[in-house]
Parts: C-alpha cells; structure tokens; sequence
C-alpha cells in the first residue's frame, strides 16, 4: 500500500484544512495509507518527540496505553474521520511552523529517515513559495540522503531500497495570491471578503463623520489583496508594489479625492499594500498618507491595519472549492508521477485545475520581485498578468 503524506507549512491560510482533507480521504479512496504531519517541516525533522528520557516513557506507559505513548509522534495516520469538519475550520488543524533545521541539509537527513521509518515516499506539501522550494530540495537530495542514511548506519541498505524515489506534490496555501502560474491561491478569497467586511464596517463612520481612513492590508510584495479589495469596496485610491504612483502622486491623490469629494462622496478610502512603495522604492506608509490627506486635503483621517484579522477566520466557499479540487488532483498526481517527472504544484488556470511544474512556478514568482526590484514596473505587472 502507497503510504501518502500531508504538512502545512508556512504562515497559515483559510482552507489549508479543506486541502488536507481531501488528501486524506482522496488517499484512502485510491487504497493508499494517509499520513498527517503534524506542526509543518518541524514534525518531519521530529518525528517523534524524543528525547523521551527512559523514565518519562515508562512512566507514560504505565499512564497510559502504549499507542497513547506512540501518539506522540508528530507523523501520524490519518483515517477517513479524523478529517471530519475540516472543510469550514480556518488556519490549519495539524499545525505549521517556520522549520530552520529543515533550511539545513543535516535536518532534511532526519526527516528523511523518519519518512523512511513510517513507510512514506510522497509528501504533499501545502504552503508558499518557501515551503515549495524546501519540499523539491528534499526531493532533488533524497538519493543522496538514503546513501547518507545508509553510511552512517542509521538505516540498513534493505530498509532504504522500496524508497529510492520521493515525490513531491505542491499546493499553494497563502492569502496572498502571490504565486505566478495560478489564478488563485488557497486563503486568497477568504482574505479579500474579510477585508471587504472590515473596509464595510470602517465606512460607516467614515461616511457618519465624512472621515478618511487610510487601511493597511498584508500581501507583502503582491497587490493582489489590495487591488481587489480597492475595486471591491470602490476605493478612491490604492497603492500596490508593481505599479507605484508617478513621481508627483501627493498631489495626484489629494486631487483626485477632493473631486469626489466635490461630486458629494461623504467618506474617503486609500488602500494601502503592505509592500507599497514610490517610483524609488522609498516605502509608502499609511502614516504618511493619513498626514498628507490632513494636512493637504484638509479631512480628519484615520489609519485602520487589519493586520492578522485578514488571515484569520472560516475560509470562504471559493477557498473550500478550491483546496477540495486541489488537494483531489495532487493525490492523483502522486498516483501518476514517475522518476523523471518534475515535482508539479497544482494550479488553478481559467477555471480549471491543471498540474505546473512547481520550481518554474516558483521561479516565475521570484522574476516579479526581481523585477521590482530593478525598478521595472511594467515587467512586473507583465509577469503578474502571466499564466
Ligand atoms: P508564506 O508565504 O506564508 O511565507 P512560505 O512557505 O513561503 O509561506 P517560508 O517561511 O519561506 O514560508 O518557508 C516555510 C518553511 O519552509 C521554512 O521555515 C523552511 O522550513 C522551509 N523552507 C523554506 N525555504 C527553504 C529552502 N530554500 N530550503 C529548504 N527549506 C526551505
């Protein structure tokens, strides 16, 4: 029996629990063992959580039953009811971290050896770029770690031989949406519709007060959250990473709000990226907007960060839709891979669930940032516009 693992890995996002769901229950559909892991890349490299000092587990035992003591291990089988109510928990129910000793080849030897040990030779991993790049790492490394594992003893030549190949599945979890190769983002629009609800309550008193408000939202340097909660709200002005306003943006804004304030508008909404900046990369904070539109516009203004509200919550059904296809497709993905196929990540393209090749979609992401940084703003939204 194929013996399929889960981790989520990376900042958390609404619908990651939708994706391990599916996986497990897609795993067990096609006659395969499911594993969660638990707590992200630290639970591969824990595995268990020894030292367990021969006291602490003797005492354990006695406490309690002996598979209460192997409980403890962070890779554990996952049965068809231990995902039930996934689908509408937000964050994620088997946890995540930010893993250093996994950045580490030493670390990745571990968790290749403790994979090895549960009988696991596919690992999908949902998360962002970062989680995507360690995962086909490992993938790329896992012959030279089973030699290393063999060398050093640590397993025997017969327990790493059914193992000689790791497949790698990506799904992207991140509100962001900030991954190229994909429409959409598992957490992206569960994020925008609580932005969307909070810029709804933020306008009541602006509109009772006839205030601004300047509202920070996260995506770091995407302007994917920002953009569309601008449109979504009707913003009078946003500021995005890729497309930062002209050199004399000051005025353009306090000018383009004072005439819809002309035109009888009571309130006043900038949206700001977390990741905006000017033409020269100098940051672009909402203090500064919030002093400009007072002192330039003359309106009482406000600052609102939404900061992690954004992140938190029950995922949205387009966030359960999407983690429920994704997560079928990379079970059948690992069903399908051969040696030579490159680790794919699953994507969402006009609607339809397709497979990418997961270090090109990563690639193509990094291009963007690259692009910004070399103050080339049209290359950047080119690519943002990409498939
Ligand atoms: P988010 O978009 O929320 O930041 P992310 O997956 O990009 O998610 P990271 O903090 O970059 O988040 O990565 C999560 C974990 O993935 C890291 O803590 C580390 O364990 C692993 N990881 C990231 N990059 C690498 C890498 N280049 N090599 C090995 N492991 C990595």
């Amino acid at each position: 029996k194929r013996r399929i693992a889960v981790l989520t890995s990376g900042g958390d996002s609404p619908g990651m629990n939708g994706a391990v769901r599916a996986v497990v229950r897609m795993a067990i559909h096609y006659g395969c063992e499911a594993y969660c892991v638990y707590e992200g890349y630290d639970g591969l490299v824990q595995g268990v959580r020894w030292p367990l000092s021969k006291e602490a587990f003797f005492g354990l035992v006695l406490l309690h039953t002996i598979e209460h003591v192997l409980s403890v291990s962070r890779i554990k089988e996952a049965h068809w009811e231990d995902v039930r109510g996934f689908l509408s928990e937000g964050g994620t129910l088997i946890g995540t971290a930010r893993c250093m000793p996994f950045m580490e080849r030493p670390g990745r030897l571990t968790a290749a050896k403790h994979l090895i040990i549960k009988g696991i030779d596919a690992l999908v991993v949902v998360g962002g770029d970062g989680s995507l790049t360690g995962a086909d790492k490992f993938r790329a490394e896992w012959p030279s770690l089973l030699e290393e594992l063999v060398q050093k003893k640590e397993l025997t030549p017969e327990e790493v031989k059914p193992f000689q190949h790791l497949n790698i599945v990506g799904l992207v979890g991140s509100i962001d949406n900030d991954l190229s190769m994909t429409d959409a983002t598992i957490g992206c629009y569960s994020s925008l519709a609580r932005i969307c609800e909070a810029v709804d309550s933020v306008d009541t008193t602006a509109t009772s007060h006839q205030r601004a408000f300047v509202i920070e939202v996260m995506g770091r340097h995407c302007g994917w959250l920002a953009l569309m909660a601008g449109v979504s709200t009707g913003a009078d002005f946003i500021f995005i990473p890729e497309s930062p306003p002209g050199e004399d943006w000051q005025d353009e804004m306090c000018t383009i709000i004072k005439k819809h304030r002309s035109m009888g508008k009571r309130k006043t909404i900038v949206i700001v990226a977390e990741g905006a900046h000017d033409q020269q990369l100098n940051p672009i904070k909402p203090s500064a907007v919030k002093d400009l539109l007072t002192k330039k516009a003359g309106l009482d203004t406000r600052v609102t960060t939404l900061g992690h509200v954004q992140r938190g919550g029950t995922p949205a059904a387009y966030d359960r839709m999407l983690a429920t296809l994704q997560g079928v497709e990379a079970v059948k993905a690992v069903l399908d891979a051969t040696p030579d196929t490159p680790s794919p990540v699953i994507c969402m393209i006009e609607n339809k669930i397709v497979r990418r090749p997961l270090l090109e979609a990563v690639a193509q992401t990094k291009e963007v940032a690259k692009a910004i940084d070399a103050k080339n703003f049209d290359k950047a939204m080119e690519l943002r516009d990409a498939e």
